[in-house]
C-alpha cells in the first residue's frame, strides 16, 4: 500500500487540506483530509510537503516526443516516449495521427490498436497509458490544412472510415474532421454513434456549417483558431460558433507561439473553466535539441522553440505541465483552475473515467509545487520520481 500526503490535493473539482491518499492495487482505495496521524501500518508513506496532489494529466493531441512519431512502429520509442509523458505528468494519452496514404494510416492505425489494447493488459508500469487514438485526418479542408498534405486529404465517407475503424480494432476515440465536407455529416454521426469524440477543426466552416456539425454529433473543436476560418465580426465562421456553443468544449495550444497570449484569455472567458480543454500537439521534437525530425511522413524543423514544415507551424515542442503554467500567466487563472483543463475537462470532452481524484479511480496523479513544477507522478499506483 502506497500512502501519500502534500499540502493539497485538487480533486480537481474542489480543493482538499492536508489530504492522505490511500493506494493499493493501482486504484485509489481512499481519500481523506485532515489528520496524517492514521497513516496504516505496513504502508510506503511519501509525502510531498508543500506540494499539490492533481490527478495525472491527460494529453488527447499529441503526436510524438523525443524523437519517436506515434505512427511509426517502434515499441522502443514508444516505451522511451511513455517514460518522458510521466516526467512531465502526463499519466494517459491519446496518440494522434497526421494525415498520410491510405495504407500509411492503416498501418499506424493498426500499430497503435494494439498498443492500446496491450496497455489495458499490461502490468503497472512508469508509462503514459494510450488510451484511445486521435484520427486526426485525412477528413480535413484542403483551405484550412496546415500542414497535413494535400494529395493524400480525403472527402469523408462511411467505408473509408469503417476501413479506419477496422484497422484500428474499435480503438479511436476521438476524430477530428472538417464539418462542411460532404459526407462529413453522415461520418460524424455514425462515429459519434460508436463513441467517438468527434471534434470539428482543420476546416473553413461558416457558423451554420459547424452548428450542423454539431447537430450531427460533433461535441468538441480541435486547437481552437489554428487551422480554422479567422474570427470575424460579420462572418463569426467556426470559431464564432465554437466559443458561442455552451453545448461543446474545445482545445487550445497555449504555447505562446500557436495562440497570442490575449486570445487564450478570450478562449477561456467564452468556454469557462467546465469546457475549456489543453492539448499539446506535440511532434517528436518535443525534449529534443533544435534539428529535423519526422511528423507522420513529413519533415519538420525546430528552431526558435517553433515546429516548422515549408515555413508554416506543424505542431509544437510544448509539454502539457508547461501549458497548464502558461495558461495561469496568460489569463490569470489559479493552479487548481489551470489543472482542470488538462485532467478532468480532457476525460470529460472523450467520454473516459479518468481525470479526477477518488475512491475507486486508477491510482494516477501528478505532485507539483505551488507553481506547477512536476515533483513527482503516480501512474497506475507506480511512483515515479
Ligand atoms: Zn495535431
Amino acid at each position: 500500500m502506497l500512502a501519500l500526503t502534500a499540502k493539497a490535493l485538487f480533486t480537481p473539482l474542489e480543493r482538499v487540506e492536508q489530504p492522505l491518499v490511500l493506494i493499493e492495487d493501482g486504484t485509489i482505495t481512499s481519500l481523506g483530509s485532515g489528520s496524517t496521524g492514521e497513516l496504516p501500518s505496513g504502508a510506503q508513506h511519501v509525502d510531498f510537503g508543500d506540494g499539490v496532489l492533481a490527478p495525472g494529466l491527460i494529453d488527447i493531441h499529441i503526436h510524438g516526443g523525443v524523437g519517436y512519431d506515434v505512427m511509426q512502429n517502434d515499441e522502443d520509442g514508444r516505451a522511451a516516449f511513455e517514460r518522458f509523458l510521466v516526467q512531465r505528468g502526463v499519466t494517459s494519452y491519446y496518440p494522434t495521427t497526421v494525415t498520410a496514404s491510405l495504407n500509411e494510416t492503416l498501418r499506424a492505425l493498426e500499430y497503435l490498436g494494439r498498443a492500446v489494447e496491450q496497455a489495458d493488459r499490461s502490468a503497472p508500469s512508469h508509462r503514459a497509458r494510450p488510451l484511445g487514438i486521435h484520427l486526426e485526418g485525412p477528413f480535413l479542408s484542403h483551405l484550412r490544412r496546415g500542414v497535413h498534405p494535400p494529395e493524400k486529404l480525403l472527402t469523408p465517407d462511411l467505408k473509408t472510415f469503417d476501413r479506419f475503424w477496422q484497422a484500428a480494432q474499435g480503438r479511436i476515440r476521438v476524430m477530428t474532421i472538417a464539418p462542411e465536407l460532404p459526407g462529413a455529416v453522415e461520418v460524424i454521426a455514425e462515429a459519434n454513434r460508436r463513441g467517438v469524440c468527434v471534434s470539428i477543426g482543420h476546416s473553413d466552416a461558416t457558423l451554420e456549417q459547424a452548428n450542423a456539425g454539431i447537430a450531427a454529433g460533433a461535441r468538441h473543436a480541435t486547437h481552437t483558431f489554428n487551422a480554422m476560418r479567422p474570427l470575424g465580426h460579420r462572418d463569426p465562421g467556426i470559431g464564432g460558433e465554437v466559443l458561442s456553443n455552451a453545448a461543446i468544449s474545445a482545445d487550445i495550444i497555449a504555447d505562446g507561439i500557436h495562440v497570442h497570449p490575449a486570445m487564450v484569455q478570450v478562449f477561456l472567458k467564452a468556454k469557462g473553466l467546465d469546457r475549456a480543454v489543453l492539448i499539446t500537439d506535440a511532434t517528436a521534437a518535443t525534449g529534443m535539441p533544435e534539428g529535423q525530425y519526422m511528423l507522420g511522413s513529413l519533415e519538420v524543423e525546430v528552431r526558435d522553440g517553433m515546429c516548422l514544415h515549408d515555413g508554416k507551424l506543424a505542431g509544437s515542442v510544448l509539454t502539457l505541465d508547461r501549458a497548464v503554467r502558461n495558461v495561469m500567466e496568460f489569463a490569470g487563472v489559479d493552479l487548481l483552475e489551470s489543472v482542470r483543463l488538462a485532467t478532468v475537462n480532457p476525460a470529460r470532452a472523450v467520454n473516459v473515467n479518468r481525470g479526477t481524484v477518488q475512491a475507486g479511480q486508477p491510482a494516477d496523479l501528478v505532485a507539483l509545487s505551488r507553481s506547477g513544477e512536476v515533483k513527482a507522478t503516480i501512474v497506475n499506483g507506480v511512483l515515479a520520481q
